[in-house]
């Protein structure tokens, strides 16, 4: 069980682990945080120009309550900057067929007009009038979700590790976690690439994709995936402003989702496909060929008027993906002393005002509504999120 005032070790200071080391530091315990960096660790998948935050879940009611609530908290961190980084843009879901119940668009739409959001049904005509980049005829049904948007994502990792910093969370940047210090009593700490040394009373290890390359015995029910990440800077005609709405075109289908431009003018598209199974290393982030003629493809088809001779930027990200597309939150059954914080699935930054709170519950040993879902599990038949195109 933890004391009050537990020495906890952090192992990687992406959103999960700058997440929790600001709580249970806030909760009174002593925080080493260790990740090498330099911090926030551009190779990271919490490190982007924009993430989408959205409660748009299919029919999933667990995260379209978690989405529900991290909106909620995002508002209040945006009134604790001194600039909004929570852009409630809205979230624009696009289906290239009539919306049924059955697929992620027309289960989300349902789920939340159920839970009282004000969604707005709209026609082609609607949809384009939002997003006057679309193909005309592409899209013909979808709605607009106004409760939802985008975050400054790699802005807000610099911040919560500055307010980890500042609040007495001892910041190891350049320490490289080597391996778990164990006995039969279980786990007091890690060995470090350098040599050293950092013990604890508990060490909890959020490394995201690099996670089951450092806990081998995870790599049955988690392993990394490179997606690609387009920058664009199209030209001021295209109309893809500031205001315009996040959208996700038949995104179960197709996996890409689009975000409006950004205060340095940049529009980022991506894709929450099934990515490809890759070790992160700093090399291999180029985004392939391959790739690229897809995104040129769906560009042509669904986003006609946007020019995409202007990648400005890309790269290959990685999700530390679960079997099944939930986060892995819990302590390992078999050592005690360690907690394992991963598996974002490529769906876990818009959840950042809740995760610091139920890594350290799970900490803690208290009881918190959402923790079951994440909990240590057998591996079953590979699924994913309802949003997300597994092939
Ligand atoms: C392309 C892409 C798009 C995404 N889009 C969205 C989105 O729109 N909305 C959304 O909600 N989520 C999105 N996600 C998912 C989200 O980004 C992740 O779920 C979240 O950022 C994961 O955070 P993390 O802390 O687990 O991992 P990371 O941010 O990767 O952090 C892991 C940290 O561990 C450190 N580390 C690695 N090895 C060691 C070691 N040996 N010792 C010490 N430290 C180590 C690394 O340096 C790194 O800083 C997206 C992810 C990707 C890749």
């Amino acid at each position: 069980m933890t004391t009050p005032s537990d020495n906890i070790v952090i192992v990687g200071a992406g959103l999960f682990g700058a997440a929790a080391a600001v709580e249970l530091r806030r909760r009174g315990h002593a925080i080493v945080l260790v990740d090498p960096g330099p911090l926030p660790r551009p190779e990271s998948s919490s490190f982007d120009i924009s993430k989408a935050v959205r409660a748009d879940y299919g029919a999933d009611e667990l995260y379209t309550r978690l989405g529900e609530l991290a909106i909620e908290g995002w508002h209040a961190w945006n009134e604790e900057q001194d600039r909004p980084l929570y852009h409630q843009t809205g979230f624009l879901v696009l289906s290239s067929t009539p919306m049924t119940d059955e697929g992620y668009e027309g289960a989300s739409y349902r789920t939340l007009q159920r839970r009282g959001h004000a969604v707005r049904r709209l026609d082609g005509a609607g949809l384009r009038r939002l997003l006057p980049a679309l193909s005309p005829g592409a899209w013909v049904d979808g709605y607009l979700n106004p409760g939802g948007g985008w975050v400054e994502s790699g802005e807000v990792v610099r911040r919560l590790i500055d307010r980890a910093r500042a609040t007495g969370v001892e910041v190891r940047e350049g320490a490289r976690f080597e391996g778990l210090l164990e006995s039969d009593a279980g786990v007091s700490g890690i060995r470090t690439a350098d040599g050293g040394r950092i013990e604890g009373d508990r060490v909890i290890v959020a490394a995201g994709a690099w996670t089951p390359a450092l806990l081998p015995w995870l790599a049955d029910v988690m392993w990394p995936t490179g997606h690609p990440v387009f920058h664009l800077d199209p030209d001021r005609a295209a109309a893809h402003e500031v205001g315009a709405p996040v959208w996700a075109a038949d995104i179960a289908r197709t996996g890409w989702y689009g975000f409006p431009r950004n205060a340095a003018g940049i529009v980022k598209i991506a894709n929450h496909g099934p990515g490809g199974r890759a070790a992160p290393t700093e090399t291999n982030r180029a985004v392939d060929g391959e790739s690229t003629a897809a995104f040129r493809r769906f560009l042509a088809a669904g986003l006609g008027s946007l020019k995409w001779d202007r990648i400005v930027g890309g790269r290959v990200c990685f999700y530390c993906d679960t079997w099944d597309g939930n986060f892995w939150i819990d302590r390992d059954p078999a050592r005690p002393g360690l907690v394992v914080a991963a598996g974002g699935s490529g769906h876990g930054f818009k959840f950042a005002p809740l995760l610091g709170g139920i890594v350290a519950d799970v900490v803690e040993g208290i009881d918190n509504e959402f923790a079951p879902r994440f909990a240590w599990r057998e591996r079953g038949g590979l699924t994913g999120e309802d949003a997300r195109q597994l092939e």
